[in-house]
């Protein structure tokens, strides 16, 4: 390749008849293949040239001469075997990868990044540090999760709770399944028709695992009779939902076939919108501030394509309001939000939370959508301070989504140092030598008392071995305790990334390890 680009040679092209086609690449068997189905789709061919060097049967889309091409800002990146026309039944070639970039420097930026991004794959952190598990008895796209892992989604779950709590919400719980009628009613079953989970039952009827929780919890709603005064109810709960996804789209916690989503569900009236919305998005600041994530996003406020209107449910004067709302909402909470033509969905316009992966990739994380249309198909209704009966609006939302992804975007987002309040271990307590396991204990349980997570680890290893053991699984603070340690009754304390930090009393380092939990600091 480096031998071309010195030699500056030009790219040409040239379209050409199938007839000459087939002249020019005679012994080629696999072109003459292609040739003959483009032209059976009558598509134009084309040939192109580099210099002399080269020719192949090609669409375009070159730099006009090889001297455009950087010596030292490409890499050929793998090989790799693939199937001609990507059928197994067909014969297997070989394909090269390669990258090319302006510049060196943006060249190394790409390598580093794709090295990182392989040191942080959440399926081997999640390996590393023992926080959940797949078995084949069990299923593909089924996570188990370990006590640590356990402990991460536990944590997310009783933040979530923590912050929601203080704008009005009620816990609810539902069952995993109901009758594909509930799903008929709601258009899911029309929706996952193909990703429903069907479960017969011995006598009479037939179930679907759900795929979604919004039809359950209007049942809640249209249980006992509704007035405006009632109004909001905000429903929310954090349960499994199950989609058949094909095999090969199955991955790691990215992609399961069962997944935990922290659910939400509003039941208001449209004058209350603004205000509902407003406050889920101030739970939502709140949440992915204390996960120092807050500030590597941006907002989408999804509204209706106005050239489009058939495609939307709803009544045009309830859009056009929720619409203003949401506009609204993100200047008074200063969300920066950019307005999206034709992102609403057909129900409603939504304000979406999209966020950067750890390769870069965009991911909408929570989000807030307004519907017009479920609580009708349910005939949900509300009675008026005028006595009329009226149908409420459903705001749906989802904080963090779906706890697997969501963990998944964690570990490779930290590479697994799980900030304080998260960390599944938040000290490890190691003794110098068998001799100071009684002391290990006695700080164990001062931390213990005040709720922190603690292990000791084996005073049969040499304290370099603890340490470097302590720091593999990314444990946010280290004590080491020995003779000096007794005597003063403190502890020597070793900060993840940090290093040796020096020798607190013990009760003073309980206290300050306490506040730094409660302050949930990223
Ligand atoms: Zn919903």
């Amino acid at each position: 390749m480096r031998e071309i680009i010195k030699q500056g040679l030009a790219f040409r092209g040239k379209k050409v008849t199938s007839t000459e086609a087939r002249k020019t690449f005679k012994d080629q068997p696999f072109k003459l293949e292609l040739i003959k189905d483009f032209a059976r789709e009558k598509k134009q061919l084309s040939i192109y040239k580099t210099g002399d060097v080269f020719t192949d049967l090609c669409r375009g889309g070159h730099v006009k001469n090889t001297k455009e091409i950087n010596p030292d800002a490409f890499r050929l990146t793998s090989i790799a075997g693939a199937y001609w026309k990507g059928s197994e039944k067909n014969p297997q070639l070989q394909r090269v990868y390669g990258v090319a970039f302006k510049t060196k420097r943006e060249l190394e930026v790409y390598l580093l990044q794709q090295e990182e991004a392989k040191k942080r794959d959440h399926r081997k952190l999640g390996k590393e540090l023992d926080l959940f598990t797949f078995s084949d008895l069990v299923g593909p796209g089924l996570p188990l999760y370990t006590p640590r892992g356990t402990i991460i989604i536990n944590e997310l779950y009783r933040e979530l709770l923590r912050i929601s709590k203080d704008y009005g919400v009620q816990e609810v719980k539902i069952p995993h399944m109901a009758k594909i009628e509930l799903y008929e009613t709601s258009g899911h079953a029309e929706k996952f028709k193909d990703e429903l989970f069907k479960v017969k039952s011995h006598y009479d009827i037939e179930f679907v695992l759900k795929p979604v929780n919004c039809p359950h919890h209007t049942q809640i709603y249209a249980s006992r009779p509704r007035s405006y005064r009632d109004l909001p109810l905000r429903f929310i709960e954090s349960t499994a939902q199950h989609r058949d996804e094909k095999p090969g789209e199955i991955g790691g916690l990215s992609r399961t076939r069962s997944f935990t989503v922290d659910d939400g569900h509003t039941f208001c009236r449209v004058d209350q919108i603004k205000e509902e919305a407003k406050n889920t998005c101030r739970i939502i600041e709140r949440f992915y501030k204390a996960l120092g994530l807050w500030g590597d996003h941006w907002v989408s406020l999804s509204v209706r394509d106005p050239k489009t209107p058939e495609k939307y449910i709803g009544i045009k004067a309830d859009w056009d309001k929720a619409e203003k709302m949401i506009q609204e909402v993100s200047k008074e909470l200063k969300l920066g939000g950019k307005v999206v033509k034709g992102e609403a969905a057909i129900y409603g316009p939504k304000i979406d939370f999209m966020f950067k992966d750890a390769l870069g990739k965009e991911i909408q994380l929570a989000t807030v959508q307004i519907d017009f249309a479920m609580p009708k198909r349910f005939g949900l209704t509300y009675t008026t301070a005028g006595g009329k009966q009226e149908t409420p609006v459903m705001l749906h939302r989802a904080i963090l989504g779906s706890y697997e992804r969501f963990l998944a975007i964690l570990l490779e987002h930290y590479a697994g140092a799980f900030p304080l309040w998260l960390a599944p271990v938040q000290v490890a307590i190691l003794p110098i030598s068998q001799k100071f396991t009684s002391y290990a204990e006695k700080v164990a349980k001062a931390l213990r008392e005040k709720n922190i997570r603690v292990e000791i680890s084996d005073a049969n290893e040499t304290i370099g071995k603890q340490i470097r053991e302590a720091e593999l699984q990314k444990i946010p603070y280290l004590l080491v305790v020995g003779e000096k340690e007794i005597k003063s009754n403190s502890v020597a304390v070793r900060k993840r990334g940090k290093g040796d930090i020096g020798v607190e009393k013990l009760s003073k380092f309980v206290e300050e390890i306490s506040k730094e939990i409660n302050e949930r600091k990223a």
